[in-house]
């Protein structure tokens, strides 16, 4: 059906497909027994949690569907200018609880369920995560995700459908081991193949010159041609029918996949190879912070960005027939430089395909990428060996040097001929390994270049990108990163979000975070006071008990619970906090025992992965266990300590956790954190921040004061100098505890050596020793700010208050205003 030749009938069916599913509890109660019988297979009258689960994503799924059709069927009638995000990973979590919240009908199927005799909160614990992801640029692509979709953006997301996730982290004797996470194993409600959606993506073979009606133009002729087919992930917004699309590609094999080889009869072989298409996009890269060059992920990268680029053309040329009109209609978001192959890929079809033209080309992919950098040091920077990518994608490393060759001569003109500085910006890096810089080919190409917290942007104009600055300073902008209100405090902490609500007298803050900041009126009001501390017992009392049935220690709710989840790395300083709960360790022991009843009793919780191949991560995990091991089993110390390790740090686990903590660190050493988004979700949950001034943090003290949070260490531009000095001091008490562990106090002597070495073997790179003093005096002003309630509980109303700016709301609406050029388009829901 042609919507646009028919606007009346178009507009009819959006009325009746308003009716086409209820939400009243029998319906619901029916489409659920529905989906028992006819989905799942299994007798109403015979089915488990898991399989009610699965009945009741997919009739829910079912309401997902109506909507994103309505949105995407609106799309297109209006035709508005889209934004493209590309990110190379999402961690997503589980969808059950966000949907149902953002579709409004929680309540009712809550009520459904239990009329069926399940609970709803039973039922979402048997959903697995969808973790396609890291860490932090990855959830920061979910939350964005549900930003655009609340705020109507008309916003497609696209990205790769990995087949095992970020690995699991399972601890054995305290060591971490990685297991694949086979998440599709029991199949994925949410998602629905698109089996016409299909596109043919090459790889290998050669370019070869051919005449086109007297023109030359380049052919490139693959060696390997794979098919990407798209999985589509519904996005409800909250408040809005819209409801956007995840669009993931998968591998699989091309019907014109060695056709050779089957006619050569050498039929095994041939089918061998067939699999090996499929292995694209089976395995998710689990390094966050460092690139390898492996000709597998730049395929993936690749085989994302084609499948992604033809799809955004199709779409483009059922409304359009003049590429003119491509930029006011399309712009593309590259998430990080892990998507910046879409650039050459846009100018290969733009130029061989659509034969417009290099100038045109160029002028139209100018004008339609931005870009936003994750990276903080130059050693961070993504960079693909020429070798790899001419073997691979011939006909793109010749594009890339032409743009290269046009960028350089141009910059010639402008700067003369300074060699230093033209080598600094060219897209190639000469050397021992010649390689394409990926960062400055998204730099040269795209109108706004974005870094992801204040400090962050200024890093790059004064460091990272001083060359690019200098040329282009119009093009350097700021975005910091946030993160949605409706998971980090709807789904997750819904007595928090009850209170709000009543306080504020509205729940209208779930759309407008803003209006968070009418708690500031009652922080120190007494009963507002007085329930927000039960709603923190209620959610630690949460957390106790799934620390209990996971570890087996029995943790004391009055205690403070000090929490540091994240990704494990000697930046972000682990060991520092492990070190300081040493040293309060020692304290507790060497002191009178008169003293202890002044000591203010702390439960210590670290949580986060290592990548695979990262010792020192892996020594760091193992020396929380060990030092675990020793407080938890000592009874001298009791309740004043305990140290728990959580394992398999994801999404849903952050959700039991955040909520439950009244401290939460986030001590990198400074100017090593782009942004931190996990500081904007502890925030958001009334959890009081122990922090170094370093990525957003910075923004967090001007939103919410110095006095409501426990700031030291070194500030970002300290840093430089304290790493020169010769011998760096190590005080007293970083020395003996580092002696501890040296002298094998918590055992594996040997071990933790090297780990050791880190610290005091002349070099301490991350600044433990120089911050060590600094930090146990803000631990020190944490428990006494914890020992007086009334003051804990306002400065932690006073966090919640301010976190508003801190919401993806806002970022996402300022790159739509600020770099995308997009308006919401809304699905007029009223008819
Ligand atoms: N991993 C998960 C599961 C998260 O939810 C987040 C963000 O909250 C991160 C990693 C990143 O945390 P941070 O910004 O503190 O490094």
């Amino acid at each position: 059906m042609s919507l646009g030749s028919d606007s009346a009938k178009a507009e009819r069916m959006f009325r009746l497909m308003d009716g086409f599913l209820k939400n009243d509890s029998i319906s619901l109660q029916q489409d659920i027994l529905r989906h028992v019988e006819y989905t799942v297979a299994r007798s109403r009258f015979n089915f488990d949690d898991f399989e009610a689960y699965q009945a009741l994503a997919h009739s829910v799924r079912d309401r997902l569907i109506e909507r994103s059709h309505d949105t995407q069927l609106y799309f297109k009638r209006k035709d508005p200018k889209r934004v493209y995000f590309l990110s190379f990973e999402y961690l997503m979590g589980r969808s059950l609880s966000n949907s149902v919240i953002n579709l409004g009908i929680r309540d009712q199927y809550a009520d459904a369920l239990s009329q069926l005799g399940f609970e709803f909160e039973v039922l979402a614990e048997q959903e697995g995560d969808a973790a396609l992801g890291n860490g932090g640029l990855a959830r920061l692509s979910a939350c964005q995700m549900d930003s655009m979709a609340t705020l109507d953006y008309p916003a497609w997301g696209y990205g790769l459908r990995y087949e095992y996730g970020l690995f699991r982290q399972v601890i054995l004797d305290g060591f971490q081991h990685e297991q694949p996470d086979f998440w599709l194993n029991f199949g994925n409600p949410w998602e629905t193949e698109r089996v016409h959606v299909t596109y043919p993506v090459k790889f290998y073979g050669v370019v070869e010159e051919e005449n086109l009606n007297g023109e030359k133009c380049n052919v490139w002729i693959p060696g390997e041609v794979v098919e990407a087919v798209a999985y589509d992930n519904p996005i409800p917004g909250y408040g809005t029918r819209n409801t956007i699309t995840l669009r993931l590609w998968a591998g699989k094999p091309s019907d014109q996949h060695d056709m050779e080889a089957y006619n050569t009869g050498d039929y095994i072989n041939a089918v061998v190879c067939r699999q090996k298409a499929e292995n694209i996009s089976s395995v998710l890269y689990p390094d966050d912070r460092s690139f390898q060059g492996k000709e597998l992920r730049l395929k993936q990268q690749y085989f994302f960005v084609s499948a992604s680029i033809q799809d955004i053309i199709r779409r483009f040329k059922e409304a359009h027939s003049n590429f003119d009109e491509f930029p006011e209609k399309v712009a593309l978001q590259l998430n990080d430089t892990h998507p910046s192959l879409a650039i050459a890929e846009v100018m290969r079809v733009l130029v061989d395909k659509e034969h417009l033209g290099w100038n045109k080309a160029w002028d139209i992919a100018c004008k339609i990428f931005s870009f936003t950098i994750h990276a903080v040091i130059a050693e961070g920077l993504e960079k693909i060996p020429v070798d790899l990518l001419g073997s691979l994608l011939p006909r793109h490393l010749q594009i890339i040097y032409e743009i290269n060759f046009k960028f350089v001569e141009e910059l010639k003109k402008r700067i003369g001929l300074d060699y230093n500085r033209l080598s600094r910006m060219s897209i190639i890096e000469e050397g021992a390994v010649k390689s394409i810089r990926m960062a400055n080919l998204a730099i040269v190409c795209s109108h706004t270049v974005n870094g992801v917290s204040k400090v962050h942007s200024e890093l790059l104009k004064a460091k990272l990108f001083k060359d690019f600055y200098e040329l282009w300073p119009q093009k350097f902008q700021c975005k910091t990163n946030g993160v949605t209100q409706r998971r980090w405090i709807v789904v997750s902490n819904p007595s928090l979000c009850a209170l709000i609500s009543k306080w504020l007298g509205t729940e209208a803050w779930i759309r407008d975070v803003d209006l968070l900041t009418g708690l500031r009126a009652y922080a120190a009001d007494p009963d507002l006071q007085q329930e927000w501390m039960m709603v923190k017992k209620v959610n630690k009392m949460r957390l106790a008990e799934y620390i209990e049935a996971m570890s087996g220690v029995k943790v004391s709710l009055d205690a403070m619970f000090d929490v540091q989840t994240k990704r494990i790395h000697e930046y972000k300083r682990q060991l520092l906090n492990i070190l300081g709960i040493i040293h309060r360790y020692d304290c507790i022991k060497n002191m009178e025992k008169s003293q202890r009843s002044k000591v203010v009793p702390r439960v210590c919780i670290i949580g986060g992965k290592a990548a695979p191949g990262y010792e020192i991560a892996k020594k760091i995990i193992k020396l929380c266990h060990a030092v675990a091991e020793k407080i938890n089993n000592d009874t001298d110390v009791g309740d004043l300590l305990k140290l728990v390790f959580i394992p398999d740090y994801n999404v849903s686990v952050a959700e039991l956790v955040i909520p439950g903590a009244d401290l939460s660190q986030h001590i990198s050493t400074a100017g090593h954190e782009a942004s931190g988004t996990g500081s904007m979700k502890f925030l958001m949950n009334g959890c009081l921040l122990l922090a170094t001034e370093d990525g957003s943090t910075v923004e967090i003290v001007e939103e919410i004061g110095a006095d409501n949070l426990f700031l030291f260490g070194a500030k970002i531009h300290e840093v430089p100098k304290l790493r020169e000095e010769v011998s760096p001091k190590m005080p007293l008490q970083c020395a003996r505890v580092i002696r501890m562990v040296r002298d094998g106090y918590f055992g594996f002597k040997d071990y933790f050596e090297s780990l050791c070495d880190t610290v005091d073997g002349g070099k301490d790179f991350y600044l433990l020793g120089s911050d060590f003093q600094s930090y146990l005096e803000a631990q020190a002003a944490a428990d006494k700010a914890f020992a007086d309630p009334n003051k804990w509980t306002q400065m932690s109303i006073l966090s919640t208050a301010g976190s508003g700016r801190f919401s993806s709301d806002r970022t996402i609406r300022d790159y739509a205003e600020k770099t995308w050029g997009i308006e919401p388009c809304r699905f007029p829901s009223d008819g």
